[in-house]
């Protein structure tokens, strides 16, 4: 049943707290508040199901169902929140108002922006024809994940090419969780010695923190992955199934036949808060935000968190955990006449899925330092079946059940 009250943005309206975008960091912040006593919060949300995007590299990889990441969006909005269904076309932050894709206009008291990263599949010239082909996909899209699934779990011998892009990018490893799935598949029906496994990264390395690099390096060498550092996809001839591909200059250095092209498509803040007022010069178009109250520096009655803030940790939804507690603790604190005290310490998560029952649990801050849950053990960190588990049921649940509703 639909927990939320429900209504188009026909009328203008006005509300103590907007939020734009419905999303992990939205629905996550907005249960917070409400559960915090605020009670006239509205949800501005065009889609009408909800997407749980860590378990589409399970989708892709074949280790979870498509239905497992997907709910009504009414059901998963927190008890007394509004949800205007409908998007954000602009916003004046002068006039604290937004208007919407059906022209009506939503004014505030305060605005928290969070509607998410764009995947740019335009950036890469034959990028779209690759993924609209029989030999592309991706677990970026609910989609192309679905499809990635049929293929990694269909092929037998060939070239398979899995890439991560260059730039800002939302749990940017992700690329990576469903080559080490399907490559276990491989070698357990025997096919992973008929099948050239190559891996493109952007970065001098396969990650970036020692710790974490010399367990990927294991897995790369345990599967015969070629790993090719400091390379990235310049273009893609879908037809002849061939890359051309450059180092992080973007010079072509190098062309790469394929059989089966998995990509993570280049990211970049969404064109329409690229050009609001939002962005500062030195955020590349994201959210200016304070990076530890997550209070924007010159409008106060803006705030920002997720993807599309210009914050300093590494783009995820493990992030958000601490930033959905910054942003509703610092504006109940501002609501209440006080200062925002409330500072998000740069935490972020990515859960490597290295086999088809290990993961290594990449917890770090903002200078790429481990940053383990458990204080003083970076155990997690290492190849774990206790986080295998974690990752693919314990979160998945505590995700659907109690994180969007504000309740971890
Ligand atoms: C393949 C993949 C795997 C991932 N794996 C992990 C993982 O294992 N662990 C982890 O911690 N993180 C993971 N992440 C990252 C995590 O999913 C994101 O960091 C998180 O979803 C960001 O939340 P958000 O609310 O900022 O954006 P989103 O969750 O993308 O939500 C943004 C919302 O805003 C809405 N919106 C967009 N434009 C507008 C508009 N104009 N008006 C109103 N609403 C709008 C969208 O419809 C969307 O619902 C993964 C991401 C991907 C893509």
């Amino acid at each position: 049943m639909d927990h939320a009250d429900i209504r188009g943005g026909s009328a203008d309206a006005h509300h103590q707290i907007v939020v734009v975008g419905g999303g992990n960091a939205g629905l996550s912040v907005a249960g917070r508040l409400r559960r915090m006593g605020i009670t006239d919060i509205a949800v501005i949300e065009p889609r009408d199901t909800h997407l749980y995007k860590p378990l589409f590299s399970h989708i892709a990889g074949g280790t979870a169902r498509a239905s497992a990441a997907v709910r009504a969006q009414g059901s998963v909005t927190p008890r007394g929140v509004q949800w205007i269904q409908d998007a954000v076309a602009t916003i004046d932050p002068d006039g604290s108002c937004v208007v919407l894709a059906s022209g009506a206009r939503v004014t505030y008291d305060h605005i928290i922006v969070c509607p998410g990263i764009q995947k740019n599949w335009d950036a890469i010239p034959g990028l779209r024809a690759a993924m609209d082909s029989p030999h592309g996909a991706s677990n970026y899209e609910f989609d192309l994940a679905q499809k990635a699934s049929a293929l990694l779990r269909d092929f037998t011998r060939g070239t398979v090419v899995f890439s991560q892009p260059a730039g800002p990018a939302s749990c940017a490893g992700a690329a990576q969780k469903p080559m080490y799935l399907a490559c276990d598949y491989w070698r357990r029906t025997g096919v992973l010695g008929d099948i050239s496994v190559v891996l493109l990264v952007p970065d001098d390395t396969v990650f970036g923190i020692a710790e974490i690099d010399r367990e990927l390096d294991r897995k790369i060498d345990e599967y015969g992955i070629q790993l090719r550092t400091r390379t990235q996809i310049l273009e893609i001839d879908p037809v002849e199934k061939v890359l051309t591909l450059g180092g992080a200059e973007g010079t072509a250095s190098d062309r790469l036949p394929y059989d089966l092209l998995l990509v993570e498509p280049p990211q970049s803040a969404p064109d329409w808060i690229s050009s609001s007022a939002l962005p500062s010069a030195e955020t590349d178009g994201f959210i200016a935000v304070d990076p530890r109250t997550l209070r924007h520096p010159r409008y106060p009655h803006v705030w920002a968190l997720g993807d599309a803030a210009a914050t300093t940790n590494s783009k995820s939804g493990g992030a958000l955990r601490k930033q959905t507690l910054t942003v509703a603790k610092n504006l109940v604190a501002v609501l209440n006449g006080r200062k925002p005290t409330q500072s998000y310490d740069g935490y972020s998560v990515c859960p490597f899925t290295v086999s088809r029952h290990t993961v290594v649990f990449a917890e770090f801050d903002d200078h790429y330092a481990l940053k383990p849950t458990v204080p003083f053990w970076p155990g997690l960190a290492r190849e774990r079946r206790l986080t295998w588990v974690f990752d693919r049921y314990v979160l998945p649940w505590v995700y659907w059940h109690m994180i969007l509703q504000g309740r971890a």
